[in-house]
């Protein structure tokens, strides 16, 4: 799948936000089955270890419509590394919370991926994610652990895991999606501010897709929406998640 950045358009004709995604990590510690749960909100038991793809689906992250675009990496091809590292705007590195070697590999990962970044004068979010913590009698890294490593590397850290609620696995892609977006607002130039002198219209304060505000004025201004209203609004939106599935190879088991 090819990502155009920003050909996706609303139904009011405006651009999506769209946000590359790639997962890294030791081969079995649940890559696949973090992105299949991230898109289809389902545990896939087995998946083909080798099957490297890119997955898009249509999310609301804090009321706005966005495209996030993820790529689910297979750890055996890395001397291609260039793939992920320039197309991604951000990244997970994933290890299991039951395997000391695939944290090792994840700390290897982190080393690689920030000093790409740091060279190339890049300030793109990186997580270390420890997955499997439905697993905790068999774990074998300590969440301090985990911590330390990803202040050392200053990024930040979640534990999760893809067999339980969905919103263990939303609260990571959406917290990497906040953190690029406040990267975003930090580096754009702020825009002028167009005040009219005429009286008669009322003015309005209006986020920005970037979480910036402008000011603009209003012919006939709208009551704003009720607190209740709103959380209608983003509920509805928030359970009927569209996505596109480019691979169907899986096996559902939930
Ligand atoms: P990948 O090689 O990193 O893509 O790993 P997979 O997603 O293929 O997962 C490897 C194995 O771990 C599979 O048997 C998954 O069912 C299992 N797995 C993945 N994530 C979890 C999790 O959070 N909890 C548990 N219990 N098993 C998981
Ligand atoms: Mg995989």
């Amino acid at each position: 799948m090819s990502s155009k950045k920003n050909s996706h358009k609303t139904a009011q004709g405006s651009a999506l936000p769209e946000y590359n995604i790639a997962l890294l990590g030791e081969l079995g510690v649940g890559k696949s089955a973090l992105t299949v749960k991230y898109i289809t909100r389902r545990f896939i038991m087995e998946y083909d270890p080798d099957i490297e793809d890119t997955y898009t689906k249509q999310d609301v992250i804090d009321t706005q419509e966005s495209l996030v675009h993820v790529m689910d990496t297979s750890d055996k091809v890395d001397s291609e590394a260039d793939r992920y590292l320039r197309w991604a705007d951000a990244f997970l590195i994933i290890y299991s919370i039951t395997n000391s070697r695939s944290f090792a590999k994840a700390k290897e990962y982190l080393e690689n991926v920030t000093s790409y970044l740091k060279c190339n004068n890049k300030d793109t979010p990186v997580a270390l994610v420890g997955n499997k913590v439905d697993l905790e009698r068999y774990r074998k890294v300590g969440k301090e652990e985990g911590n330390s490593v990803a202040a050392e590397y200053d990024c930040s850290f979640y534990e999760t895991t893809a067999a339980e609620d969905y919103e263990y696995v939303e609260e990571v892609f959406h917290g990497v999606i906040q953190e690029l977006q406040r990267e975003k607002d930090r580096t754009l130039p702020l825009q002028p501010l167009y005040i009219s002198e005429d009286k008669t219209n009322s003015l309005l304060l209006t986020p920005g897709s970037t979480g910036h505000f402008s000011l603009l004025r209003s012919r006939s201004p709208k009551p704003p929406l009720s607190p209740e209203k709103k959380e209608d609004k983003v509920t509805q939106r928030k359970t009927t998640p569209s996505f596109r599935l480019f691979n169907k190879s899986f096996k559902i088991f939930n």
